[in-house]
């Protein structure tokens, strides 16, 4: 029921209504008893300026931010935490109401976080040592490199299509680390990635192959079969199984689905809001339930 104390949380970006955020946080919110509802809040392209004034105004508490609004909304926040400042994306909004009636905003990105506390549910420790392959460098492969590089992983391979946004990625964080980490670049090609993969231990597809509806593509050939060593990590969640985890499976690899990633950085968004230890079980479930229906 919403009344006169129910706060209001949501989820800017153009589109929204495929996003799973609404389910995930309306279920911990009913799971917990909280008086709080999460509404997606499409936003077109040059509107955001607006819509950001008017969460403040209209007594949010916070909000997610996605495409295409995860960059521009940088320049309407007081301040800016750490892993956004470095992935030059916000994904999530916390607003702070003074005794005054003033507010200030600040920005986060809870993916990286979302990605390296998924990676070690599904069973794998980046750790000095361990060879990382990261396919793609869009937003969502910056803050994988990013999760990487914070949990002290060692050597991080980036292979991308366009090669020039890999050694974008590359040149942003490298500077990030003094671990004596290793991030290099290569273009992704059918031979590059076969042999980086041979010698790495974790796979991590951060591009869109795989995605429905195109659910039957794979950036791995069909004709070779994975190194069984490997873990493989796909941030794609629809499907829950994709035909790269798919082959994972069948070659008797560790295979990871994007479901934890996104249900993780959704939590540590959830504990900044509201204060209270996400139910993360009763998030997955939601999600899951809801990605049956699609
Ligand atoms: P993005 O910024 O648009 O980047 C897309 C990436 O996919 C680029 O590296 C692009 O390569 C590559 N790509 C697209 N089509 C390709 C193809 N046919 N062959 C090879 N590479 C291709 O998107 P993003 O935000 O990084 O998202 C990437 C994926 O991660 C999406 O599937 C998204 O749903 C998923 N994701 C999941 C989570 C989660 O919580 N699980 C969070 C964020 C994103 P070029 O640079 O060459 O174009």
């Amino acid at each position: 029921m919403i009344d006169g104390q129910t706060q209001m949380v949501g989820l800017i970006g153009w589109p929204v209504e495929h996003s799973l955020s609404p389910v995930m946080h309306n279920a911990a919110f009913d799971a917990l008893g909280l008086n709080w509802r999460y509404v997606p809040l499409p936003v077109p392209p040059g509107q955001v300026e607006a819509a950001v004034r008017g969460l403040a105004a209209l007594g949010f508490r916070g909000a997610n931010v996605t495409v295409p609004h995860k960059q521009t909304v940088r320049q309407m926040l007081n301040s800016i935490g750490p892993s956004a400042r470095h992935l030059g994306a916000v994904n999530t909004i916390l607003i702070v109401r003074g005794e005054d009636g003033s507010t200030r905003l600040g920005g986060y990105n809870t993916d990286d976080t979302g990605f390296a506390g998924a990676l070690r549910m599904g069973g794998y420790e980046p750790e000095e040592g361990r060879r990382a392959v990261v396919v793609g460098a869009g937003g969502a492969a910056r803050a994988v490199v990013f999760g990487l590089l914070w949990s002290g992983s060692g050597e991080i391979v980036v292979l991308n299509r366009t090669p020039q946004r890999a050694e974008a990625l590359v040149s942003d964080l490298r500077g990030f680390s003094d671990q004596g980490f290793r991030l290099h670049t290569l273009p992704l090609t059918v031979e590059t990635l076969v042999e980086s993969a041979r010698s790495a231990d974790l796979l991590v597809n951060a591009t869109s192959v795989g995605l429905w509806p195109q659910s039957e593509r794979s950036i791995w050939p069909e004709s070779v079969s994975l190194p069984a060593h490997l873990t493989v990590f796909d941030l794609v969640y629809r499907p829950l199984e994709t035909r790269l985890l798919r082959q994972a499976r069948e070659s008797g690899a560790n295979a990871i689905n994007g479901l934890g990633m996104l249900v993780r950085q959704g939590a540590v968004a959830f504990e900044m809001w509201t204060g209270e230890a996400a139910p993360v079980d009763v998030m997955r479930a939601a999600c899951e339930r809801a990605l049956g229906r699609v």
